[in-house]
């Protein structure tokens, strides 16, 4: 008997639900809808794959033209995937996916481009005088005084210098 009431499509239902393994006791999504859904997911962290890439080209496009030379250090990031402190962040800026546009931009506009060794020291070393200072391997320091020359620095600024120094050393020498 086909009856189109209330309860003879529950009975339905629940068999549709029994018969693809989903339980029939409980009411909860079908197949078709688990599908629709898993697609919904597929299409926004596509969007969001899409959204990340532009906001990289941008930055490398803003980079590449404001200046003659890009310096960046070529950090081990299988490595700093496994330290989870890390992880998120250089997944988040996508920092090996930022290094390749960068390249590839200053190679097409006639710019210099150079990787700084993964292995320099450069949050460590003194950007006024060149004296190493271990103590600041400790990333919790984002400001130190320079023991050998007094200079004040902050840390993220002091790395950028030595790797700016680096990078042209490694330039003019190739
Ligand atoms: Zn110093």
């Amino acid at each position: 008997m086909q009856g189109n009431s209330a309860k003879s499509r529950m009975r339905r239902e629940a068999h549709v639900r029994f018969r693809e393994g989903l339980g029939a006791k409980f009411p909860g999504p079908t197949r078709q809808e688990l599908g629709k859904q898993r697609l919904r997911v597929a299409k926004l962290q596509a969007k969001a794959a899409r959204q990340r890439l532009d906001r990289l080209h941008k930055i490398s496009r803003e980079i590449v033209s404001g200046h003659d030379a890009v310096f960046a250090e070529d950090l081990n990031i299988s490595g700093m995937m496994k330290n989870h402190h890390l992880a998120r962040s250089v997944q988040d800026t996508s920092w090996g996916e930022l290094q390749r546009q960068l390249k590839y931009k200053c190679k097409r506009e006639g710019k210099v481009f150079a990787t700084v060794d993964r292995f320099f020291p450069s949050s460590q070393l003194c950007s006024a005088c060149g004296e190493k200072n271990p103590i600041v391997k400790d990333l919790s320091i984002r400001e130190w005084t320079c023991p050998h020359c007094g200079a004040h620095h902050d840390r993220d600024i002091n790395a950028a210098m030595n790797i700016c120094t680096e990078g042209m050393r490694k330039a003019l020498s190739r």
